[in-house]
């Protein structure tokens, strides 16, 4: 899960990370207060996104006078912004965070993540700050050093010698570096981090260094110890579908293909949704309905896939071992009657009761192709897709 970025700087100055002081925004007038509030002179206006590459999009705008933050607050809050990470269709802007301006002398990169090859945090830096860390990975490799915490030991002073001396941190800035990155460290673990990425970290002509961005996502199997980092979820950000299966407990993730597949078991959907790119097509999405989904979450799946319009056929592949055929037939008669089906669609039913859900199935008189195993079934959807077509 992710947030926002005002939200992850409340979360870190928890930790005595040091950030800019700020104020969040829904409306330009809570804009204008916060900006009075904070003071001046100078302002920095930032649209609230779950995506980086504001800046370069205008939506993070410097100002030097409350007309510019009305002006700024304006124009962005309820526009589309689109960026690197938006894709084309952009994101709608429903919040601002008002913060004080820093004069920046020098910008960093620092983030750390969960290295899954040695099952520790490591930290990622360069010296080459504010800019997208890809181009650097791709253009200037040898830029970005990273390393990896021992758990046992946790955060040493070593680590923190060694980041300052990357980004040649010296005197006191050096110091400021060392007592930084335990408490980055802490806040990363402590509330269970996938990610905490810190572009910029700046130098301020005053000599302070201060995290002057921040993109925080969370470990989602985590969540359930930190209400109070769930609280700060914001569902406008999420996509729709996927909010609706999470509703139902439901393993769904949004994809670009048009086959809507719906399948028991992660593996098995992995399996199907290769298949199908196999075959020359590609998923709209993942969807594992668990080993013991019910009629009324099957029924759930299935309308959340029918209601995609880029979803042009549609595959259920099932092998009922602890699941039964005969609830995932029930489930999707029920769905249909519900919505309708207006895409061809395959079901590839095995294991417990499948007589007893090919026979619901055929009694419902549904448009359905049935099909005995998964190559058979995936030829099946793409030929029906294109015919179709
Ligand atoms: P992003 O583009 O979504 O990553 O948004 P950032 O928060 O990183 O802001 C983009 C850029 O705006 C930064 O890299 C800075 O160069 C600039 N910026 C942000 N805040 C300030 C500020 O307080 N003062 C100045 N001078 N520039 C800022
Ligand atoms: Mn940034």
């Amino acid at each position: 899960m992710n947030i926002h970025e005002y939200q992850a700087k409340t979360v870190l100055r928890e930790f005595g990370v040091p950030v800019p002081r700020g104020v969040p925004a829904f409306t330009v007038d809570e804009a204008l207060n916060g900006a009075q509030e904070l003071g001046g002179p100078v302002w920095v206006v930032k649209a609230q996104i779950h995506a980086g590459g504001r800046g370069k999009a205008g939506g993070v705008k410097v100002v030097k006078s409350i007309d510019d933050v009305k002006k700024e607050s304006t124009r962005i809050l309820g526009s589309t912004l689109v960026t690197h990470q938006t894709g084309p269709q952009g994101k709608k802007v429903n919040r601002l965070y008002i913060e004080e301006g820093s004069a920046i002398d020098r910008e960093f990169y620092l983030s750390a993540l969960i290295d899954r090859e040695t099952s520790r945090v490591a930290f990622v830096v360069s010296t080459e700050g504010g800019m997208d860390i890809e181009e650097v990975a791709k253009s200037h490799p040898e830029k970005i050093i990273t390393f990896s915490v021992d758990p046992a030991t946790g955060i040493m002073p070593h680590h923190g010698r060694r980041v300052a001396q990357t980004l040649k941190l010296t005197g006191d800035l050096a110091k400021q570096m060392e007592a930084l990155l335990p408490k980055l460290y802490a806040a990363f673990t402590s509330k269970d981090m996938a990610m905490l990425e810190i572009n910029p970290l700046v130098v301020t002509k005053d000599g302070k260094l201060i995290c002057l961005d921040a993109k925080v996502g969370f470990d989602g199997n985590a969540l359930y110890r930190h209400p109070d980092i769930m609280a700060l979820r914001d569902l406008t950000e999420e996509d729709e579908k996927e909010v609706e299966a999470s509703k139902f407990d439901l393993n769904y993730i949004a994809l670009d293909g048009s086959i809507g597949c719906m399948v028991n078991g992660a593996g098995l959907a992995m399996a199907s949704m290769d298949i199908i790119k196999l075959y020359g097509m590609a998923p709209a999405n993942f969807l594992d309905v668990g080993g013991s989904a019910t009629k009324e979450k099957v029924t759930a799946a299935f309308k959340i896939i029918t209601s995609d319009p880029s979803v042009k056929g549609i595959l259920v592949n099932i092998f009922g071992g602890i699941m039964k055929c005969d609830v995932i037939a029930e489930g999707v008669v029920a769905a249909v009657k519900e919505v309708g089906l207006k895409v061809p669609l395959v079901v590839r039913l095995e294991g417990t009761n499948v007589e007893l859900g090919k026979k619901i199935i055929a009694e419902s008189k549904l448009n359905v192709t049935s099909a005995d195993d998964l190559d058979d079934a995936a030829q099946k959807i793409v030929k029906a897709v294109k015919e179709a077509a």
